[in-house]
């Protein structure tokens, strides 16, 4: 049995980047990287028909954040990367039935019809209030900082992201970068200001764009496993110390590593590490399907990224991405296509329904607010088998738990869906960070950082 320096599991997104970044840092290491499924790539999937091309999972990702940027460097994909800046492209939000675009720019709130002349003054209500105390869901601290009549805003921004329930999202956890801007400066909107003063970063300053590819997002997953040692099909079921090293039991018989990177989702990784720790319960996801429609392109759909309806517009779709209008080529010409999101943490039981049925109710809220052709020309429905982990109520003692366990046992790093995040971008600094812990023995505690709020 050889030993490898590093065992990678998982060959989703956050694996390969592990393996990226340790190729391209610690080239004499011998790295392997174990998949279950065969196929590397994880939930990351195009689906292209009758000329659509569509996503079974995300659906493209910013291109601010340095990690995502240096693979596409260093791949070589910066050419073919599709571009749909922010600037350029309106979002919309589903409000009192009809949809309205969202400021571009922090000045176009003044005059928006999103938010009452009441609201927008309570706004500014953030700068007196004292720090929120104790860990409130991201509804409880956006309701206290910036009056309710902020929160379908801020539901539609969630929606987006997690497909999650703002009044579960643990406001620490999900953005610990907002919370510690308010606890040093007592307002977020003088702490963004004084940040923005002396500033570096620029990515408060400049809209990033959306990034996707012109064969679909599995291109970037296709493209990142070129070269590595993964072993497909191959299930880690034990993990446990093996003198100065690591031992795995998986499906294809023993393997031991000095270093293992667990680059699973928290739901499959807390299995593997119950032996380590504390009984650790699942943390909870959302499940979505992705309803693909192709009309004759009338006119009807503005050039703009999509909309969002928060849950108090009690609609059937969360969100409808105009997905040919970002990226040209997605469908064929003359026609557009839509890709509509059904479930989320609230809804599971809408997932349930035909896809018939759920086709039917999709075309009929859509039709309601955009006015589109009589029937689809293309319909697919795609359901993930994946859920989004959801970074809830317990989230916090899962990451001092993480902490912990990586401390007491060197060699041994995590990352992966769930853990520091859950977009792609999350998941590439998470990875690089995972391989810096190999390299210098333990995880280097890192400031959180204030991630702009993109709907
Ligand atoms: C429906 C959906 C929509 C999304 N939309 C967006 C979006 O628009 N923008 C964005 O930035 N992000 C989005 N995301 C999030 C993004 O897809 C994830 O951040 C990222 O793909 C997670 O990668 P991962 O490698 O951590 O996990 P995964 O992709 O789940 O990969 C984990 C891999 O580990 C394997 N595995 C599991 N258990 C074992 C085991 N015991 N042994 C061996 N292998 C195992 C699995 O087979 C899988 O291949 C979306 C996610 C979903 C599900």
């Amino acid at each position: 049995m050889e030993k490898k320096d590093v065992i990678i599991i998982g060959a989703g997104l956050s694996g390969l980047a592990c393996a990226h970044f340790l190729r391209r840092d610690r080239p004499e290491l011998s790295v392997l990287v174990v998949e279950k499924s065969d196929h590397a790539g994880g939930v990351i999937r195009s689906h292209a028909e009758q000329g659509y091309l569509c996503e079974w999972g995300p659906h493209g990702f910013l291109d601010n954040k340095e990690e995502s940027r240096e693979i596409l460097a260093d791949l070589h994909l910066m050419d073919e990367v599709q571009r749909a800046p922010l600037q350029d492209f309106h979002r919309y939000l589903c409000r009192h039935g009809r949809l309205i675009a969202l400021p571009q720019k922090p000045q176009e709130l003044v005059t928006s019809k999103l938010l009452s002349t009441w609201d927008k003054l309570r706004l500014l209500g953030d700068l007196w209030r004292k720090p929120l105390a104790g860990h409130p869901t991201i509804g409880q601290w956006a309701a206290y900082r910036f009056g309710k009549g902020v929160l379908p805003l801020i539901d539609a921004a969630v929606t987006g992201t997690f497909s999650g329930d703002f009044n579960r999202l643990s406001m620490d956890a999900v953005m610990p970068g907002v919370r510690r801007l308010e606890m040093e400066h007592g307002s977020l909107l003088k702490g963004l200001k004084k940040k923005a003063k002396g500033k570096k970063d620029k990515t408060l300053v400049f809209l990033p764009a959306m990034i996707n590819f012109g064969q679909g997002l599995e291109r970037l997953v296709q493209s990142m496993a070129v070269g590595h040692d993964i072993e497909t099909e191959c299930v880690v079921h034990g993990l446990e110390k093996s003198g100065d090293g690591w031992q795995l039991a998986t499906s294809s018989g023993t393997m031991i590593a000095n270093h293992i990177i667990c680059a699973l989702p928290m739901n499959s990784a807390l299995p593997l590490l119950a032996p380590f720790g504390p009984p650790v319960q699942k943390v909870p996801e959302s499940y979505i399907c992705n309803v693909s429609l192709g009309f004759a392109d009338n006119g009807a759909i503005p050039k703009g990224f999509g909309y969002l309806a928060p849950e108090c517009e009690n609609r059937f779709v969360m969100g409808c991405m105009f997905t040919s209008r970002m990226f040209p080529g997605r469908a064929p010409q003359g026609k557009v296509l839509l890709e509509a999101l059904v479930g989320g943490r609230r809804h599971p039981e809408r997932l349930e329904l035909a896809d018939a049925e759920i086709v039917r109710r999709v075309v009929a809220d859509l039709k309601d607010l955009l006015d589109l052709p009589a029937e689809p020309e293309f319909v697919k429905v795609l359901r993930p088998k994946s859920g989004i982990p959801q970074m809830e109520e317990d989230h916090l003692d899962l990451l001092a738990w993480r902490a912990k366990l990586e401390q007491r046992n060197p060699g041994l790093s995590l990352c992966g869906f769930g853990w520091d995040g859950i977009g792609i971008n999350d998941m590439t600094q998470s990875a690089k960070s995972a391989v810096a812990a190999i390299n210098q023995a333990g995880r280097v505690e890192q400031r959180p950082e204030v991630k702009p709020v993109y709907f």
